[in-house]
């Protein structure tokens, strides 16, 4: 039989993810403050072999799992899983292979790394990119960083969850590549919302307006695949009230990140800084919680006004 996996975090990214495990064939023992995730878990995996278990703490999960994969919001979350009294080190086993796909700063990936690899087990850094879709569909593109020989091990169990897993180099290093790929996105985003909500306020069906975008110059993720305007497109947030993706407050989380590796390199992010005030608005009025694609509402709202 396959390998325990151990899986804590299960929110938007993690739920899918996880159940794509249980699909594999992985019996899976899972652990998340809100219990009620534990459920759409277990749904999802229903009839795919694997048998999902309940973890009360990290601590009882790393006793168990030969691996652990975790996908939680920001550094402390992961720091306080891994490091804390009733935290994965507390019991993991020897040899055990720890994943983290969350998107964290570069540097505490790195001493978590050292940090785990002195307890006697191994790690990598995994963060993805493919939103939500891509989860549920198990083609999310994985980022590594950590050694050839971890790397190796890890990407079996990736590709269950993944289409694109790529070794960007030593630990912390996919999340270098993750931070400076939503730096980028941040900026596409808003440049699209920007750009559909001058043509919408002209009169223009947004449909129209999209589709030439999309076999044109003004092409990107942000229009073609993930459209922030409702009804452009269906099964993307803007088109469920902005839920269901990638939070507002998780995108100004990332655009911290790439500030503070900016100053620490003192590359220029202009028009990252000036994102992440937008974002950091939007969140200050409400906004916190919807999808990152909300800005085409806020802009919209502000022309109206
Ligand atoms: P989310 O907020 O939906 O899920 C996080 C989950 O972690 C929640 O279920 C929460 O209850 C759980 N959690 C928080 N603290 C915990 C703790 N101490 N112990 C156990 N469980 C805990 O977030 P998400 O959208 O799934 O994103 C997770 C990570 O993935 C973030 O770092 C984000 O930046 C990154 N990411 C998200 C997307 C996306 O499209 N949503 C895409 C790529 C990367």
């Amino acid at each position: 039989s396959k390998p325990i996996v151990g899986f804590i975090g299960l929110g938007n990214m993690g739920a899918f993810m996880a159940s794509n495990l249980a699909r594999g064939g992985h019996p899976l023992v899972v652990h998340d403050l809100d219990h009620q995730v534990v459920e759409k878990v277990k749904e999802r995996a229903r009839g795919h072999g694997g048998i999902v278990d309940y973890a009360k703490t990290p601590k009882e999960l790393a006793a168990k799992a030969d691996y652990i994969v975790t996908m939680l919001p920001s550094s402390p979350h992961v720091l306080s899983v891994y490091t804390s009294e009733n935290g994965i080190l507390s019991a993991v086993k020897k040899n055990a292979l720890l994943m983290d796909t969350s998107t964290i700063d570069p540097t505490v990936a790195r001493d978590l790394a050292k940090t785990v690899h002195q307890s006697g087990a191994a790690m990598v850094d995994a963060p993805v990119s493919g939103g939500v879709g891509g989860a549920e569909a198990g083609t999310l593109t994985f980022m590594v960083g950590g050694s050839v020989e971890n790397f190796q091990r890890a990407e079996t169990l990736l590709k269950l969850m993944g289409k694109n897993i790529v070794h960007c180099g030593e630990a912390g290093s996919g999340q270098v590549v993750k931070v400076c790929n939503n730096l980028a996105l941040a900026i596409e985003m808003i440049g699209v919302a920007e750009a559909m909500n001058l043509g919408v306020s002209f009169g223009m069906d947004p449909k129209i307006l999209a589709g030439i975008f999309n076999t044109s110059s003004a092409r990107c993720w942000s229009s073609d695949t993930y459209n922030p305007v409702p009804g452009v497109m269906p099964n993307v947030p803007a088109s469920r009230g902005y839920t269901g993706g990638f939070g507002v407050d998780l995108m100004a989380k990332d655009l911290g990140l790439a500030s503070s590796a900016a100053n620490a390199v003192r590359a220029p992010i202009p028009l990252g800084s000036q994102a992440l005030q937008l974002y950091n608005m939007i969140s200050a009025h409400g906004g916190g919680k919807k999808d990152f694609s909300f800005v085409y509402d806020f802009l919209k709202k502000q022309s109206e006004k």
